[in-house]
């Protein structure tokens, strides 16, 4: 994607004292003067910033204005390591709470709508985005957070909730309890807005039949402001993303060049009006492409496709790479088979070998003549030789927070 002048401008405005401000890249570029860029070009010959030099930063490296600028701090998940903080100030707060403003408004809320808000709050940056934005919008927050199924039903039941905000597997588990206990009725619920993970066509049809509502995806990353920087329209084809605040690029994982429009690769971003924590060509590890051409809705924004999937989701397994996106597409092309699946990798007796857990609702009996339907289905479209194995619908694990489907037992 070409970057705009409008863009150009922000980034000189930012390189202008970048490096005073923020230890961090005063660092990260020694020796470079930022100040002189003036071309895309050269823009796109500065080191990225990955998630360990945000690491190395912890506790407060990342701070670009004086301490009495700052007004919050979130974190990322500091689950497999030092957490990553970034700090926000009024205005940081601010934009984002616009970016999410307009994401509601992209799926057609308005004040009138009641928001029933799932994802956690706390040190992250989940469930207070959805809440901010859902006040700037004059809505009605309902700020329930995770957990608790029982009271998540009846409260939507009794609010009159109009709008689900949850994770793809929250919004199954909710979907599909409110269709055993047959409570379709007793909900109000209009629209769904599920969070980033990667979701097959299948699991998305299912969630949107179970709740009777139009399902947008939304996106965006703690690093980056938090949920909120881009959601799909209602032709559901990409997320639109909000470029006067942020540039993105989709570049090849493996050299760092950038892809041609069009084209598969992992997305980097660049703040163009963050004050707190701004960042430069920040690796998201998250696979996509910048979609070409006009969405049918109208609107500017450029876009990007569905997540498809974690660079560090990427498993090599038998010489060939495999991420979630493609089982899902596999399982979504093969009548009988459900979209919930599980992929584990084990070496036993000197070779590779990959399982493939599948939800399906046919018989016991007629169970074998599927696995090998969905084998030969797996082995056309990625290349690669599973062991198909059916299971009933609901005996894999669903999870309130992001669902691991690809396990590596290998080392
Ligand atoms: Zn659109």
């Amino acid at each position: 994607m070409r970057m705009s002048d409008y863009q150009m401008q922000r980034v000189r405005d930012m390189f202008s004292s970048l490096k005073d401000k923020s230890p961090f890249y005063r660092e990260k570029f020694e020796g470079i003067d930022v100040s002189k860029i003036e071309t895309q070009e050269e823009f796109e010959r500065l080191p990225f910033t990955d998630k360990g030099d945000l690491r190395g930063a912890y506790p407060l490296g990342l701070q670009a204005v004086p301490d009495r600028d700052v007004v919050r701090i979130h974190s990322s998940s500091g689950t497999t390591g030092t957490p990553v903080i970034i700090p926000y100030t009024k205005k940081d707060v601010e934009d984002w709470g616009t970016m999410f403003e307009r994401c509601y408004r992209m799926a057609g809320l308005n004040s009138d709508d009641r928001v029933h808000i799932t994802p956690g709050y706390g040190l992250w940056t989940a469930g207070i985005g959805f809440q901010h934005g859902a006040e700037k919008l004059g809505a009605m927050a309902i700020p329930m957070g995770p957990g608790n199924t029982e009271k998540q039903l009846s409260m939507m039941a009794d609010l009159g909730s109009t709008v689900l905000c949850a994770t793809s597997s929250y919004a199954l588990l909710l979907s599909e309890e409110i269709r055993r206990r047959g409570l379709k009725d007793k909900m109000r619920l209009k629209k769904g807005i599920i969070g980033s993970e990667r979701w097959g066509d299948k699991m998305r049809r299912r969630i949107a039949g179970d709740l009777g509502v139009e399902l947008y995806d939304i996106y965006g990353l703690t690093e980056i402001y938090g949920p909120g920087i881009g959601i799909s329209c209602d032709y559901s084809n990409g997320i639109h993303v909000w470029d006067d605040y942020l540039y993105f690029e989709v570049i090849d994982p493996k050299t760092g060049e950038p892809v041609p429009d069009g084209q598969t690769g992992e997305l980097v971003i660049t703040t163009l009006l963050k004050e707190g924590a701004p960042l430069v060509r920040y690796r998201t590890h998250d696979i996509t492409r910048i979609i070409p051409g006009e969405c049918p809705c109208g609107s500017r924004f450029p876009r990007i496709d569905i997540i498809a999937g974690r660079t560090d989701d990427m498993v090599k397994v038998k010489g060939v790479n495999i991420f979630p996106a493609q089982f899902d597409e596999a399982l979504s092309a093969t009548p009988g088979a459900e979209s919930e699946y599980q992929v584990m990798i084990d070496h036993l007796e000197g070779k590779d070998t990959v399982t493939l857990f599948f939800e399906t609702l046919a018989p016991k009996g007629e169970r074998a003549e599927l696995e090998r339907e969905v084998m030969s289905r797996v082995k056309s479209s990625i290349g690669l030789t599973v062991i198909p194995k059916a299971v009933d619908a609901g005996d894999l694990p669903r999870s309130e927070k992001k669902t691991n489907r690809i396990f590596d037992n290998r080392y």
